[in-house]
């Protein structure tokens, strides 16, 4: 039996070790914290092509902690509404995005792997491998190192795995936006539970859903075109930048931040437009380690779990490593590629000056008005949510 050695145990990294077991592979997943994430904070929604490809694994339980965020409802500072539509198709049984916080997405994930008897080891830091073409070795920063058939870079932005496969990549780009957020709690929105408004203020942008327990969960961008320093960052008095940004805006959103007893320390947020090199040897990166979106498209996490069943899958179908890597290659580029492009515009609009402003609000937006219940109209996103349910349809769809 073949064995991967999987770097990262984030999303990709125990998704991609389940997926593998199923085409018959065996795995080990060495992650670099001491535990997975407890510690991480934040939320994400995972749109409908993500849950497409836990369930192609029997993984849709590992979202059950989170709630259904089917609607999305897009508004100016000024209060003005700019557009609302779903968050993606309703699933056959149901489904629509769900959101939930990453922590419990990552200890479900890696829950699972474990009862699935996936060996999953802490304090293991990749630091280098190398492939003589038959085998890869791993060499750990404890002074360890492990053999594998092939190694799986599902090590996200700061990817080591990525620099040891391709030592040309560029690194990744600054957006020119920083990200905080937090949970509200004790103030009463009227906001139906679920809907994920987001609110193109004068100065910044702002998005919170209100979760059923009617806590409300929240994220703020703020543009800021030059990238910062850590120090930058730490020093930075977010609650009173918020504040000041979001004055002149109309909604809840100064209510919202006051009731948020603990905001996250902000930090910049980045993409990677494109890897010029995926896999080399017997080696290979998927989830962000190839292809980090923006979080404006909301899809990098679902991004990470359709690699991990395309790349199992094209496993089982191609004899040799090389020829399953470019064949998962030459699938997901254009794919992600796309993604990436479509989170950079999204991102961008969050920035507008004014004249961008006015034509995203007057030009751009009032072409989606009117979309809530995506009936009557080709939904231009469809692509974005296109991802099969099934093991035998992942390589032909
Ligand atoms: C603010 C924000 C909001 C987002 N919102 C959404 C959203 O709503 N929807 C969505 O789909 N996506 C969202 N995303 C994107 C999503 O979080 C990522 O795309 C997703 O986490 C990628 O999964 P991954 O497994 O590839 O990487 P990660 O989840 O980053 O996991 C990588 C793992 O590798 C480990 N690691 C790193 N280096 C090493 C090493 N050298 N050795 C061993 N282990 C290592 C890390 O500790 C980590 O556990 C958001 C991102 C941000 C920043």
């Amino acid at each position: 039996m073949r064995h991967a050695l999987i770097i990262g145990a984030g999303i990709a990294g125990p998704v991609t070790a389940m997926a593998l077991q199923r085409a018959g592979i065996s795995s080990t997943v060495y992650e670099s914290r001491s535990e997975t994430a407890e510690a991480v904070g934040g939320f994400l929604t995972v749109a409908v092509n993500g849950q497409a490809a836990l369930e192609v694994l029997g993984l849709r339980h590992c979202l059950d902690s989170g709630f259904p965020t089917p609607d999305m409802a897009i508004t100016s500072g000024a209060g003005k509404l700019l557009a609302a539509f779903p968050y993606g198709p309703m699933l056959p049984d149901g489904r629509t995005a769900r959101t939930i916080t990453r922590s419990d997405l990552y200890c479900a994930l890696r829950e699972e792997a474990l009862r699935r008897d996936i060996d999953i080891q802490h304090d293991r830091r990749l630091l280098d491998a190398v492939s003589n073409g038959e085998m890869v070795r791993a060499f750990f920063a404890d002074g360890s190192s492990a053999i594998g058939d092939l190694l799986i870079g599902a090590d996200g932005l700061r990817s080591r795995t990525r620099e040891i496969i391709c030592d040309t990549s560029p690194p990744a780009r600054y957006t020119g936006l920083l990200n905080t957020g937090g949970y509200a709690r004790g103030l009463r929105v009227h906001t139906p539970p679920g809907e994920l408004n987001l609110i193109f203020g004068r100065h910044a942008f702002f998005g919170y859903v209100v979760h059923p327990d009617k806590s409300i969960w929240w994220f703020a961008n703020l543009p800021e075109r030059i990238e910062p320093t850590p120090q930058g960052l730490s020093a930075m008095d977010i609650r009173d930048r918020l504040t000041t940004l979001f004055a002149r805006d109309r909604g809840p959103i100064l209510d919202i931040v006051a009731h948020t007893p603990d905001l996250a320390t902000p930090y910049g947020t980045y993409d990677f437009p494109r890897v010029p090199a995926w896999y080399r040897n017997l080696m290979i990166i998927l989830g962000d380690a190839a292809h980090a979106a923006s979080p404006s498209a909301g899809q990098g996490a679902s991004l990470a779990l359709e690699d991990a069943v395309v790349l199992a899958r094209a496993l089982t179908e191609r004899p040799s490593i090389t020829g399953a890597f470019t064949s998962f290659e030459d699938l997901r580029r254009p794919r992600v590629e796309r993604v990436v492009a479509w989170g950079r515009k999204t991102g961008d609009s969050k920035a507008a000056g004014p004249v961008g402003r006015l034509i995203r609000d007057h030009v751009i937006f009032p072409h989606f008005v009117g979309r809530r219940s995506g009936r009557g109209r080709a939904d231009p996103l469809a692509w974005l949510y296109d991802f099969p349910a099934t093991w035998d349809a992942v390589l032909t769809h």
